[in-house]
């Protein structure tokens, strides 16, 4: 069994840790804020007073924290996690962040003889709780190698993306998709209402059509069709909508960055910008289907 530092104990990182736990690992954990160290003290991580003492002779430290110069800060500050830990320790950082910082990660680790992997998940706090994410991963095969029986504790499907940085790139390639499809599932929606199509109907044609997607067929954003939508439970998150804005900014910063053309990402932020702006933000993010239909005439 591995012994593990995990820094970020939040809505993720403390039910990931927790199952680090359950998994018969030895996991020392350092959050910034009380409230997140009790909870996973209570369920078996060992909380220490600094994130160095969480990666002082651990095997692996992870990381799951809000962004990237906050990555940055905790791997290289002079009482940070890199420093503290002995050579060939697996560094693993699966927050969601700017391909950036994440390949400035893997140099760092491997400026100091360590291994890294950037694992971005997928699957929300509920997948961290039941230990069902999904991780891409990047960095090298043995990096990989080392990790992947550690991401397993807390995840079912382990995909490795290929080199440093090919995880984060997954990550915000896939939820570029997944904003601009709800938006589109979501006008629709809107649409087949002035229309007088039934919600119903459109979802039993298009769920079984050409207009298929995860967004209609698994998270519907209107009432009905699928019971456990976060439709059917007031929008409750699920996947805020301040989380879809954030990934869609690190896809349209990555877009910037490498001269692609992504229109539609681009409309897709905005709208989620607008939507987080006018008090929206912790709404589940397809409850943009409400913002939607609210602007269209009566
Ligand atoms: P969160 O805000 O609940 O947790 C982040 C934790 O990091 C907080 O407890 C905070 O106190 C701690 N923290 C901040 N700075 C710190 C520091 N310097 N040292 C130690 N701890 C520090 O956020 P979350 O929902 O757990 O998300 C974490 C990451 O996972 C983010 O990058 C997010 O984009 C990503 N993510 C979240 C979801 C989701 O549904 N919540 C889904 C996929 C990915």
């Amino acid at each position: 069994m591995a012994r593990i530092g995990f820094i970020g104990l939040g809505n993720m990182g403390g039910p990931m840790a927790a199952n680090l736990v359950r998994a018969g690992h030895a996991v020392l954990g350092f959050d910034t804020v009380p409230a997140a160290r009790e909870a996973a003290a209570a369920a078996g991580v060992t909380i220490v007073e600094l994130a160095a003492e969480a990666a002082r002779d651990a095997d692996a430290v992870i990381t799951m924290l809000p962004s990237g110069p906050i990555v940055r800060a905790v791997y290289e500050a002079a009482d940070g996690i890199l420093p503290a830990a002995r050579a060939g320790t697996l560094f693993i950082d699966c927050s969601t962040i700017d391909v950036d910082s994440a390949r400035a990660a893997h140099a760092m680790a491997a400026g100091r003889g360590m291994l890294a992997l950037d694992a971005p998940v997928s699957g929300g706090v509920g997948g961290a709780s039941a230990g069902t994410l999904t991780f891409m991963a990047g960095g090298s095969a043995e990096a990989f190698e080392r990790g992947e029986p550690l991401l397993a504790a807390m995840g079912r499907r382990i995909v490795h993306c290929g080199g440093a940085g090919a995880g984060q790139a997954a990550k915000i390639c896939n939820n570029m998709i997944l904003g601009i499809s709800m938006i589109a599932v979501s006008e629709a929606f809107a649409l087949a209402d002035r229309l007088g199509l039934d919600r119903q109907k459109l979802f039993d044609v298009a769920s079984t059509a050409s207009g298929q997607c995860w967004s209609l067929t698994s998270y519907c954003p209107v009432p009905g069709p699928v019971p456990a939508s976060p439709a059917n439970h007031e929008y409750r998150p699920g996947f805020a909508a301040a989380l879809m804005l954030k990934d869609l900014g690190l896809a349209m910063e990555a877009a910037a960055a490498t001269g692609t053309e992504t229109a539609l990402g681009r409309h897709a932020r905005d709208i989620y910008a607008a939507f987080a702006e006018s008090g929206h933000g912790g709404e589940d993010f397809s409850a943009i289907f409400r913002a939607i239909s609210a602007a269209s005439k009566p």
